[in-house]
């Protein structure tokens, strides 16, 4: 897995190996059947992950919770990290379960374990009407 963490205006996508069917291209459950391919990355193996990402906290990087796809990463075990600083998630301190649920993320920072600085909604809008003021 080659890590690149070079900071651009553009996002790299990483290919890495699918986290679900530890890069078996099979359903590693086999809910239909022991042959039947992975549903998260189609049976090739490998998936495709923006980059710079850090493992899903939710599912510890296996994209997986027992038998189910983790929602917090789609199965893919990796989450891409956002341009700015993270913070560990106060709800769930870090582990992305819901407290009262562990098979369920954590709503707060959605199963990553980490928010960011700021709140994503509230830092957003304040850029864009920084924008809109200056045009
Ligand atoms: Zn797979
Ligand atoms: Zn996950
Ligand atoms: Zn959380």
């Amino acid at each position: 897995m080659a890590l690149q963490t070079q900071i651009s205006g553009e996002s790299r996508v990483a290919e890495i190996s699918c986290a679900f069917c530890q890069g078996l291209g099979t359903d590693p459950f086999g809910i239909m059947s022991s042959l039947s391919t992975c549903c998260i990355c189609g049976g090739r193996g490998v998936v495709r992950v923006r980059a710079p990402h850090t493992d899903c906290a939710h599912c510890g990087g296996s994209g997986a919770i027992k038998t189910l796809t983790c929602t917090a990463c789609g199965g893919k075990g990796k989450i891409p990290l956002p341009p700015g600083p993270t913070f560990v998630c106060r709800e769930c301190m870090g582990t992305g379960d819901d407290l009262s649920a562990p098979s369920m993320a954590c709503l707060k920072c959605r199963g990553r374990g980490w928010v960011f600085s700021g709140f994503p909604e509230s830092s957003v809008n304040a850029m864009n009407r920084r924008r809109a003021t200056r045009l």
